[in-house]
This record gives structure tokens, sequence and C-alpha cells, in this order.
């Protein structure tokens, strides 16, 4: 399912954090936003799943108006950079949390469950304690527990921030694996050059509050449309 961003406006007091800012995600696409920390990435993050509200502008999820939707229909799924699991619980549970509150069938659950941890390379580990999984492990449990109710979008916030850098790397040609499988539509929030200009479709680059360049990676590799952006994409000193 699309989303669409228009217009969105957002201030904290005095201080403009979104100034008129659209974003268009076309149906299955992986869309990065990527800006300095500050930028304002986060809080329409937030405002696309219904986290936070705009002071102006709409969200549409599948063409449809969600902005005065609350978070819980919005059937968004969320990925932060420090998730939390639930630490009595296994694995298996975990990833199954969201189907029990939504009284699926046990037999559904399972396999459903199963199915998904086989997707992200979990399924030897099932049984297992969130602590005794390893960071880049943890995250691909919170991934596999935001697809359990195959949620119409998936909104990523710096899902692998935390993470040293060859991990994160790892996990980044392994999300794009991912989503090739998957499909679902993706916002992925980094403040990573590299991780946006390799794991996503399109990118959107956000700096104090404003667009400043949508394009492909190699677009905005090979036509910055101005300084900030060709400043941001440079390599990295
Ligand atoms: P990013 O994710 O790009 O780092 P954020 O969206 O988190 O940026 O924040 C954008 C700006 O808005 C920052 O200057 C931040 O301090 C400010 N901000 C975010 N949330 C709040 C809030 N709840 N109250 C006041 N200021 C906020
Ligand atoms: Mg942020």
């Amino acid at each position: 399912m699309s989303i669409e961003a228009l217009g969105i406006n957002k201030r904290f007091g005095d201080f403009v954090a979104l100034d008129d800012v659209s974003l268009t995600v076309p149906s299955g696409q992986l869309t990065a936003l990527l800006g300095p920390s500050g930028g304002g990435k986060s809080t329409l993050l937030r405002i696309i799943g219904g986290l936070e509200d705009a002071d102006s502008g709409v969200v549409r999820i599948g063409g449809v108006e969600a902005t005065d939707l609350p978070a819980q229909r919005r059937n968004v799924g969320f990925v932060f950079q420090h998730y939390a699991a639930f630490k009595h619980l296994s694995v298996y549970r975990n990833v199954a949390f969201g189907l029990e509150v939504r009284k699926r069938p046990k037999a559904e659950i399972r396999e459903r469950v199963h199915e998904l941890l086989e997707l992200v390379h979990l399924d030897q580990f099932a049984d297992r304690l969130p602590s005794q999984l390893s960071g880049g492990q943890r995250q691909r449990m919170a991934l596999a527990r935001a697809l359990a109710v195959e949620p119409k979008v998936l909104l990523l916030d710096e899902p692998f921030g935390a993470l040293d850098a060859k991990v994160r790397k790892e996990l980044r040609d392994w999300l794009r694996r991912l989503h090739d499988q998957v499909h679902v539509t993706t916002v992925f929030v980094t403040h990573d050059q590299d991780e946006a200009l390799e794991v996503s479709d399109e990118i959107v680059v956000i700096n104090h509050g404003r667009v400043e360049q949508v394009g492909t990676p190699d677009e905005l590799y090979d036509h910055p449309a101005n300084d900030f952006v060709m400043g941001f994409l440079g390599p990295v000193t």
C-alpha cells in the first residue's frame, strides 16, 4: 500500500520541526529518509505512523486518509533503534505476541511465526530469550515481530543505529533481500549515507525540517540538487 504524507507542518513551541514536507512512497517501495540528526526524520515517521499529530497536512495509507486515525488503527509495523522486547518471553512468543493479542487460532500462529523466524534466519533461536541473542539478531526479531500482523506499511527508525559497523552492513544487505521477498511498503530512517544508498529504491533527503532532494540513489549521487546534498553524500572523512 502506498504512503502519502502531504504538506506536513509540525512545530514544537516556536521551533519548526517540519516545514511543508511531502513524502510519497509507492506501494512495495523501500524509501530511505536520510539526513543529519535533528533534521525531522523521526518526527515525520511518527506522524506517518500516528504516534504524533501534525499541525497541518494529510497522511494517506493505501489511498485512505489516516490523518485522524490512532496508531493502532493504521496497521503499521514499527521498528526502533532500541527495541523493547518482552524480556521474559521467548523469541517465539515475542514474535507471536501481536497474533495472540488478536486471538488468531493457535495452529495459524505457529505456522506464521515459524515462517517469519525462517525469513529472518532465527528459526534455530525460537526458544531463546531476547537476552541470549546478539544485537543484530534482536533487531531481526523486532522485524519479524513487526511483520507478524501483516502491516500495510513498515516504518523503521534507525533500526541498526545502535549496532557496530560490521553488523550494520550485514543487516542492511539482509534488509534489502528481505524486502525483495516481502515487498511491504517501507520507510527507513537513517543518518548513514551508505546505508541509504545501498538499501533503498528512493531516497528523501531531509534537513532542518525541509526536503532537500528526492531521487533514486544513482540520481542523488550523480546529480545532487544542491551543495547540502553534495556535501552530505560526499566522501565521509
Ligand atoms: P531526527 O530524527 O532527524 O534526528 P527529530 O525528528 O527527532 O530529528 O527531531 C527534529 C527536531 O525536533 C530536533 O531539533 C528535536 O530536538 C525537535 N523535537 C523532536 N521532538 C520534540 C519534542 N517532543 N519536543 C520538542 N522538540 C522536539
Ligand atoms: Mg531520529
